[in-house]
């Protein structure tokens, strides 16, 4: 059974769970512990203990942890793709692709270390001059979802580090393995035992104890809406001081296709956007807002690329679009479907195939839905999975203001070939981070991420904005 890591020592837990491959469901990848409430705050006290120590280390002792981390990940990258693969679904090179960026934001945040400087003013009072500095916040609890086993974990735990903070991670209990092979790198390192402390575990069972501790300074979380409002709550209304807390939700990102966009690669970046990692990314490509114009020509094309997108084992070379994650986001995924049907959208694909290639397996084959109005509930709520809506509209006009007409605001795109529409909805997209000419999905590792409304709460993270959330401001008056 692999254990949890606290206190510089791996420990069992009081119980443990099976991580089941969605492409074969006999594959069973191992046991992995589930720490008990106990082991959680054994995990909080280890992390508060040596959380002064770290905050004193050198920024050239932490680019050194840091930067030895991403080189072993670098250099294991193909087994870890593998591992990331059999247990989350998505494809090979996807995996690979998660692995290699959660590689470079080690790097980055070793250099980062590295950088952190503060701010000299002079003082309105005569004899003063002001000292602004940047210090660590100091434990941070870090609460991952199951859909990017280890970038989302990289692009926390690192600057978390980095900026001289003591972490308690606790990954989403589907998929444990890659993030129990991030601890193991990171318990080889020369980080003082307790600034770094792994707790697997289901959210609902530890989950409280990791918001509710007045030891944890702060929360990060990405996730689900539901669950972030209920990690906003208890970090307001917790005894003692609140926790700062930032919060990274759901999407229903549009991508705008204008009569001007150059089809191909309109299409191209729609179905990246809406299908490739099976659609569970919460920057998914899930409205396509068309305007009338282009409107037959997309639809079509769409279909007849949708045709060979060949669904299968995540692992199998060829395979386009791996499983849904589990039975449960399976069960979800197909509702939608309906509920698509029953409010009279017509369906391309969106088939469950049992097995493929004689193996039982969550596969979904993406789902297309066409005539759809944005009222829809296929187009208010977040479809976590290969399902996306076609939206047809009469002008850009009318296409800037269904995108706009959302309670999220992750991502949003616009194809098209004229300059002046560019600048009109890079300007009026209403979410954090907007595509020209190119997927809602896929980002870079070393600027900021995060999004507006309903998506995002808090500063952003990655890039230099994530000193924002990992470390505090102290502003100092000297008189010598
Ligand atoms: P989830 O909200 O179910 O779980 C996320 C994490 O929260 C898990 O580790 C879970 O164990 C934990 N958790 C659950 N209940 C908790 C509680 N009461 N207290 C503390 N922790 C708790 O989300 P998920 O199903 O793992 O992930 C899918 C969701 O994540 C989607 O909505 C997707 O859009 C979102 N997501 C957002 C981003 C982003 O950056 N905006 C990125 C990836 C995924």
């Amino acid at each position: 059974m692999k254990r949890n890591f606290i206190a510089g020592e791996w420990v069992k837990g009081d119980d443990c769970a099976e991580n089941i491959n969605p492409s074969d469901t006999r594959d069973v990848i191992g046991a992995y512990a589930r720490a008990s409430r106990f082991q959680a705050t054994e995990a909080i006290s280890a992390a508060h203990a040596a959380a002064p120590q770290w905050a004193e280390s050198t920024p050239q002792q932490r680019a050194e942890v840091l930067d030895k981390v991403g080189s072993e990940i670098l250099a294991r990258h193909s087994e870890l793709a593998d591992l990331l693969a059999r247990e989350e679904g998505k494809t090979l090179a996807d995996a690979r692709g998660e692995v290699l960026r959660a590689a470079q934001i080690f790097k980055f945040f070793a250099g980062e270390a590295l950088r952190i400087h503060g701010g000299l003013a002079g003082s309105v009072r005569a004899g003063i001059s002001v000292e602004v500095a940047r210090e660590p916040v100091g434990v941070v609890s870090i609460i991952t979802p199951w859909n990017f086993p280890i970038a989302i974990p990289a692009w926390k735990i690192a600057p978390a580090l980095a900026h001289g903070n003591a972490v308690v991670f606790k990954p989403a209990d589907l998929v444990p393995a890659s993030a129990w092979a991030l601890a193991e790198i990171l318990s080889r390192t020369d980080l003082p035992a307790g600034c770094f402390n792994l707790v697997m575990g289901r959210g609902r069972e530890i989950g409280d104890v990791l918001l509710e501790d007045s030891r944890i300074s702060a929360v990060t979380f990405t996730g689900s809406e539901v669950t972030g409002r209920r990690i906003a709550a208890a970090c307001v209304s917790r005894k003692g001081p609140m926790a700062k807390f930032q919060l990274e939700m759901g999407g229903k990102n549009p991508l705008v296709v204008l009569d001007d966009a150059d089809l191909d690669l309109a299409v191209d970046c729609a179905i990246n956007g809406a299908f490739f990692a099976t659609g569970q990314r919460c920057t998914a490509s899930s409205r396509l807002v068309v305007t009338k114009g282009i409107h037959d020509r997309f639809v079509a094309a769409m279909v007849a690329r949708m045709s060979a997108l060949r669904v299968g084992d995540a692992r199998k070379p060829g395979t386009i679009i791996g499983p849904v994650v589990d039975a449960a986001q399976l069960r979800e995924d197909l509702d939608y479907v309906d509920i698509g049907r029953r409010e009279g959208a017509m369906l391309t694909g969106g088939h469950f195939r049992e097995q493929i290639d004689g193996k039982s397996g969550f596969y979904l084959e993406p789902a297309l839905f066409v005539a759809t109005t944005n009222d829809m509930t296929i187009n208010r709520e977040e479809v976590f999975g290969p399902v996306a809506a076609v939206i047809q509209v009469a002008d850009a006009e009318e296409a800037l203001a269904v995108a706009n007409d959302t309670e999220f605001g992750l991502s949003a795109g616009v194809c098209t070939t004229s300059l002046k529409m560019a600048s009109l909805f890079k300007r009026k997209l209403e979410a954090g981070m907007v595509m020209v000419n190119a997927p809602t999905a896929g980002v870079d590792p070393h600027v900021p991420f995060g999004g507006r409304k309903a998506s995002s709460y808090g500063p952003r993270e990655q890039g230099p904005h994530a000193a924002e959330f990992y470390t505090t401001v102290k502003t100092a008056y000297v008189q010598p």
